[in-house]
């Protein structure tokens, strides 16, 4: 492929080559791609022309080059943090969950924030965040809470990262592998209480313990188990589960083996059940200020973290019954601006949200209005003033909340979780995909 033709399939017909930036589209990427196969050094100053300075480029800022951001305060994480240490007590472990990229916050930051504020142990779910922890100069004890596949394990003992274990297969070759580089293998162990998703049956840790302990290497730091009800309004499966935990650890201490650090409890039985704190607690949903249930409502004060920002692209005045966005469903009432938003699905604004949600605009909320886009959403502001409400001029650049609060208003990721009928978890963890985040 010649350069001109390179160009032409850019869209760029000058011989000025296009600059390279984060957002190229990904057509054009895919030709780059090709190009750079076919010939590297040749093309590679075609990528972007020398003519442009790459650090004056790289100055300018991610929410400039699209504008829609996220936005991590950091001291409410502090705050839910030091929150859940009260409430623990002196004697009782903090670990944060930061798995999923810190349920869409920035696994490195929050992690960094939390121990600061007193946090011990770090829970992921894969081997590959604890790894990013660890590359971000992170010292803290890492529990993967998940066994990885056998294969992984050389990267567990390079990295010092603790995984959870219920195969005798995995905790041999992990034993193996230690004793291989003359390093210690400590895991933790993982009881199977009734949640039947990973796990020894409750009734057969002992046994288990008999097929692993011969190895020198191994060492038993924790024993836990999870909760499937600690959220729910009925309690007699979750008494049923704390039973079948006590009996596994004494089990455990009758046969002489010491359970090491034992922990049990998500946000949820953090806040509602303080007998199930035992040595350490696994603080995941409230560590970013949201609620696991009902319930922790009036038990605690958190403060949600994470709020979605973005600034008007285009405005228009729509006539009476002209339609917005696909399927155009929505359909405008007269007297009405549209204000379209560059965030959409793909940003993790999510399609079931459409025309279910809102935005707040100076202070007050207007209706998401149509189908939610890829990469677009619209919303109505309505020029019809009534009541002691000011009359919004919305202008392109003005910025607009998508969730946060503002002027007494408040869009909520509960609000979003419970008209999708999902969970919080859900709704943090979309609004990683795409958006750059900010911290404040
Ligand atoms: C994700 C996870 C947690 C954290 O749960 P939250 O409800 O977010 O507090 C705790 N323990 C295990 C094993 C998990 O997988």
């Amino acid at each position: 492929m010649t350069k001109d033709q390179l160009n032409g399939f850019t869209g760029f017909r000058t011989h000025e080559n296009f600059p390279a930036h984060d957002g190229a589209a990904s057509s054009d990427a895919a030709v780059l791609d090709d190009a750079a196969a076919l010939s590297d050094d040749a093309l590679s100053s075609d990528v972007r022309s020398e003519k442009h300075d790459p650090e004056k480029l790289a100055l300018i800022p991610s929410v400039e080059r699209r504008w829609s951001w996220v936005e991590v305060d950091l001291s409410s994480i502090r705050h839910n943090a030091m929150v859940a240490k009260q409430r623990i007590g002196q004697g009782c472990r903090l670990m944060v969950v930061v798995k999923a990229d810190a349920y869409g916050h920035g696994a490195v930051r929050v992690a960094k924030t939390a121990l600061n504020c007193g946090a011990e142990y770090l829970g992921v779910a894969t081997v590959d965040e604890a790894i990013e922890l660890r590359e971000a100069l992170i010292n803290a004890p890492i529990l993967v809470l998940a066994e990885p596949p056998l294969s992984a394990i050389p990267l567990l003992v390079a990295y010092k990262i603790m995984p959870t274990v219920y195969t005798p297969e995995f905790a041999i070759q992990y034993g193996e592998e230690a004793d291989l580089h003359q390093a210690r293998a400590p895991y933790h162990l993982k009881v199977n209480t009734g949640m039947n998703r990973i796990g020894v049956r409750y009734d057969e840790v002992v046994e288990f313990m008999r097929r692993v302990d011969f190895h020198r290497a191994l060492d038993l730091v924790g024993t836990f188990t999870h909760f499937a009800t600690a959220d729910c309004s009925e309690t007699l499966d979750f008494q049923i589960q704390v039973k079948r935990f006590v009996e596994s650890l004494n089990a455990l201490k009758a046969a002489g083996v010491s359970p090491g650090i034992v922990h049990a409890a998500n946000s949820a039985a953090t806040f509602r059940y303080p007998e199930v704190h035992f040595d350490m607690v696994r603080l995941g949903i409230a560590l970013y200020g949201l609620h696991p249930c009902p319930q922790t409502r009036q038990m605690v004060e958190l403060r949600p973290a994470m709020s979605v920002h973005a600034r008007i692209v285009d405005i228009k005045t729509l006539g009476m019954s002209e339609g917005v966005s696909y399927g155009l469903f929505y359909r405008s009432p007269g007297s009405v601006k549209i204000c379209t938003l560059p965030i959409g699905y793909a940003d993790g604004l999510r399609r079931g949200l459409s025309g279910r949600t809102d935005v707040i605009l100076q202070g007050q909320r207007c209706k998401q209005a149509g189908t939610i886009c890829m990469d677009y959403c619209m919303f109505e502001v309505n020029m019809r003033v009534y009541g002691n409400k000011i009359r919004l001029n919305p202008q392109i650049g003005d910025e607009v909340l998508l969730v946060g609060r503002s002027g007494g208003s408040a869009i909520t990721i509960d609000d979003m979780a419970q008209t999708l009928d999902t969970v919080a978890h859900e709704v943090t963890i979309g609004f990683a995909s795409r958006m750059p985040r900010i911290y404040t």
